[in-house]
């Protein structure tokens, strides 16, 4: 028997790589040498074998069952993270055809840029459907402003900003199959999978380490990529190859089941999604009942996982970084383009964590409001 001291963990309110459970660290460090007895790491171990298989058949089974996703979906385990998927996502739906893309911040803005340049090659039509950049994405335009195709091969937004903190909670009502970014929002709270064509995500902020991307796709959208589509990124193949066209991001991948079983254990996604909303109305209520802090994105959009706020003087910007890191909160740095602060609040950040930043923000006021 070891004796283990109480892990030295201080509240990250990181973007991206986010915090983990701390109890699945400790897990994972559990099994870090020696994986139930076997002898090996899982990061040591073939991803043919049938240990690994089964490692991956139960994150798999997890995920479907937290999330409710349909049979008619494939689930892939991918590499290359988000943003590749940005070049996938034509790759594989473009096809000549016409694609309708929402740009509402930083990250879906990437992705139609990736978009037109096939469209640039001549290879399909990238349409933007509205842009909020004439209000710094602080807001979403009006739905009957938006300039839809009534042929498009798929419609594509992304459901949280994280650089912006701006969130969409209502999937747009379009015709088109949705292609979703909820690399930020996933497993946040409950969401209707059988409304989207396609939902993407990066691990690392609400998943697991970063080398993973999860895509969930509709059955039908699979067997229409484009003949110059790379075997990786051809998301039918990858099916077929049951995410193992080549060695996957094993050891990110075995991480992620973890961190579906502590979902479990905190009673599923919509028992998670209660905290996330009250972590969230905790931060905005004490930046709303002060003069001194500043949310700009308008209250129906405003997001549950990443907050960023600025300062009535930003000149005491450098001084709330420098004071708040002395008081063990880390990585509340603003993201260059938005400036100010940010507070990413994901399912593995507790809130008692919030508190503790509440508590210091109001503390900081009281010196220098
Ligand atoms: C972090 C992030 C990305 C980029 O993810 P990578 O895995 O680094 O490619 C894309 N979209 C959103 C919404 C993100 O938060």
């Amino acid at each position: 028997m070891t004796t283990k001291s109480a892990p030295h963990r201080l509240p990250n309110f990181c973007a991206g790589p986010a915090t983990m459970p701390t109890e699945v660290l400790m897990r994972a460090q559990d099994e870090l040498l020696d994986w139930q007895g076997r002898g090996l790491s899982v990061m040591e171990m073939s991803h043919r074998s049938k240990d690994y298989m089964a490692i991956t058949a139960k994150a798999e089974t997890q995920l479907r069952s937290l999330m409710e996703i349909p049979d008619n979906y494939k689930v892939l385990f991918l590499q290359g993270g988000a943003s590749l998927q940005f070049s996938a996502i034509p790759l594989n739906l473009l096809n000549g055809g016409r694609a309708d893309y929402l740009t509402t911040g930083a990250w879906s803005g990437k992705a139609i840029k990736e978009a037109q340049r096939y469209a640039n090659l001549g290879l399909g039509d990238i349409n933007l459907v509205a842009t909020g950049k004439d209000n710094n994405f602080t807001d979403v335009p009006v739905p009957s402003d938006w300039n839809i195709s009534d042929d498009a091969a798929y419609f594509h937004y992304c459901a949280n900003e994280t650089i912006h903190g701006l969130q969409i909670f209502e999937p747009p009502v379009v015709n088109a199959p949705l292609i979703v970014d909820m690399s930020s929002c996933i497993l946040s709270q409950p969401i209707d999978v059988s409304k989207f064509g396609m939902i993407y995500a990066g691990a690392q902020k609400n998943i697991g380490p970063a080398g993973l991307v999860i895509i969930i796709i509709r059955d039908d959208l699979l067997g229409q990529a484009s003949e110059w589509c790379p075997m990786l990124l051809n998301y039918e193949h990858q099916a077929e190859k049951e995410s193992m066209s080549n060695t996957p991001a094993t050891y990110s991948w075995y991480l992620a089941g973890l961190v579906f079983d502590w979902l479990e254990q905190q009673g599923g996604v919509a028992a998670i999604g209660k905290i996330n909303q009250q972590k969230a109305a905790l931060l905005y209520d004490t930046i709303d009942n002060s003069a001194f802090y500043h949310n700009p994105v308008a209250h129906k959009y405003r997001s549950i996982m990443n907050v960023p706020f600025t300062l009535a003087d930003n000149s005491l910007d450098k001084e709330f970084l420098m004071q708040s890191e002395k008081a063990g909160l880390l990585n509340l740095k603003g993201h260059r383009d938005v400036g100010g602060m940010r507070a990413s609040i994901y399912n593995a950040v507790p809130l008692e964590w919030v508190q503790l930043l509440v508590d210091f923000m109001l503390e900081f006021e009281k010196k220098y409001g």
